[in-house]
């Protein structure tokens, strides 16, 4: 044995093991302390070409030279989220006690599919799925599981929802969510056989946010027309203009009609610790069943995700065993029962880790930061001739785009894609883009509680004078005609 397995974890290798993690940790940290822009702004042509040029059949033979070559391959070239100039999708920088965590559950490779092959890491998941469901406001009763992310989420709470219908013709079954939802739902709706079109928008108010009223009249559409109301979907922080539904009224509206209510929490789920903003989940402890994302607005790394149910009967009618695995009289906690997976990730350890260092109040006061800065954000493009704004934020999200008094709607449709491609290509600033009714948009994400306003105005310039210099290029003599 001994010499014959080098690369592999184990007792005759934790010094090596330690060595490389050491050399890992070091080798991003060499990065992270002198990176200043969020992107190295590498073509994509050059990056394709230095991967394409690794001989995947020729060993370098040890981590070390593994190691030099991926920092030159990956860490010289990776998006980081962490820089204030990245301020473009759902992205937060990670806390740091997660990734030790990182370190300890990669190397035991725990698997929490079966107390047999985790034991406390089941335990642990466990309580964190308590804790979750408390702070929802769910009873006793709660369960859930950890998953692999929002997606995942979303396609469980829905499952979940198919199989507590009476109903059982799949094509009559409707899923209820406004066209803001995320796209996962309709994923969702596909994957469980409903078809592409169960999905039936209901109407928003004018700030984006599901309108009950709107919701009740489809309810009764639809039971008119013979078709069954499978679930509603509230979102709890929309992905583009980061509304919240009403929750409350909504879920009035699910009970009346005895419909499921999942709430997507995915973006939001970081108002559950906040200390001034819980108050818009009012509601969500009336859910079925509810996504959350701790590796967006917990500041986790990826992927650590969970779906939280009302009622464990709910979770458990899913529940299949295999002798070889999870045998009916088992007799420990085995949390593939309830899973959509089975080989799975402890990441739960990261959110342990992370609530037993940070703790819940300071993760919330961190989201607040952020929500405070897109407010601070709003108010400097408002202020600024030079740019439009789609909408207020709610949480951390900045809808907006470049365009000067002068500067036909047509022609700053064209321009905004194009500069937020011209953005990223440069590397310092990398912001989102989406469309609202035809039209384009860029968008700030907000995820890290160090950028400040200050940074906010640099990347704003930049996206300013990036306008300027595209609109100059495609006709010279604006530089002359706008003063
Ligand atoms: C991000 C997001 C999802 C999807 O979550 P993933 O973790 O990316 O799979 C679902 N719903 C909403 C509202 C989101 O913002």
């Amino acid at each position: 044995m001994e010499g014959s397995t080098p690369h592999l974890f184990g007792r005759s290798t934790v010094h090596t093991f330690q060595h490389d993690v050491a050399r890992a940790a070091a080798a991003v940290a060499d990065r992270v302390g002198t990176v200043r822009r969020p992107y190295s702004g590498a073509s994509l042509t050059d990056l394709q070409a230095m991967v394409d040029a690794v001989d995947l059949d020729r060993p370098l033979g040890d981590t070390d030279a593994a190691l030099d070559e991926v920092g030159r391959l990956y860490l010289d070239h990776a998006v980081w989220f962490h820089e204030p100039g990245y301020v473009a999708h759902l992205n937060c920088p990670v806390a740091l006690p997660a990734l030790s965590a990182e370190v300890l559950l990669a190397a035991v490779n725990s698997s929490v599919d079966t107390y047999d092959q985790s034991t406390t890491g089941t335990l642990i998941e466990r309580r964190l799925v308590d804790w979750a469901a408390g702070r929802i406001g769910f009873g006793p009763d709660a369960d859930g599981v950890f998953t692999s992310g929002g997606t995942q989420s979303n396609l469980h709470g829905l499952l979940l929802a198919r199989e507590a219908s009476a109903a059982t013709d799949l094509s009559r079954m409707r899923i209820l969510a406004t066209a803001e939802a995320h796209f996962s739902v309709t994923q969702a709706g596909i994957l469980l056989g409903l078809g592409r079109d169960a999905v039936v928008p209901v109407a928003t108010d004018d700030v984006g946010r599901m309108d009950p009223v709107a919701l009740t009249a489809i309810l009764d559409d639809l039971i008119r027309y013979d078709l069954v109301p499978m679930a509603v979907v509230a979102t709890a922080g929309t992905t583009d203009l980061g509304c919240v539904d009403p929750v409350d009224a909504v879920a009035d509206a699910c009970a009346r009609y005895g419909v499921w209510l999942h709430v997507d929490a995915a973006y939001g789920c970081g108002l559950l610790v906040s200390t001034r903003r819980r108050h818009l989940l009012d509601g969500i402890e009336r859910a079925d069943s509810v996504t959350v994302d701790f590796h967006k607005s917990f500041f986790q790394p990826i992927s650590s995700s969970a779906v939280i149910v009302r009622r464990s009967a709910a979770m458990r009618r899913m529940a299949h065993h295999a002798d070889y695995l999870n045998p009916r009289t088992a007799t420990v906690p085995n949390q593939v029962d309830k899973s959509l997976q089975t080989t799975r990730r402890f990441d739960a350890l990261k959110l342990w880790m992370t609530l037993r260092t940070v703790g819940a109040e300071q993760l919330g006061t961190m989201f607040d930061r952020v929500v405070d800065l897109a407010e601070d954000a709003h108010r400097l493009l408002i202020d600024d001739p030079d740019f439009e704004v789609a909408a207020a934020p709610t949480l951390s999200t900045v809808l907006f785009r470049y365009r000067p008094a002068w500067l036909d709607v047509d022609t700053c449709d064209t321009l905004t894609p194009r500069i937020r491609a011209r953005l990223f290509a440069g590397g310092e600033a990398i912001v989102a883009g989406t469309t609202r009714k035809g039209h384009h948009w860029l968008k700030l994400t907000l995820l890290n509680p160090a950028t400040t306003v200050e940074h906010l105005r640099t990347v704003l310039d930049r996206v300013r004078e990036t306008g300027w210099e595209l609109l100059t290029e495609d006709d010279p003599r604006l530089a002359t005609a706008v003063v």
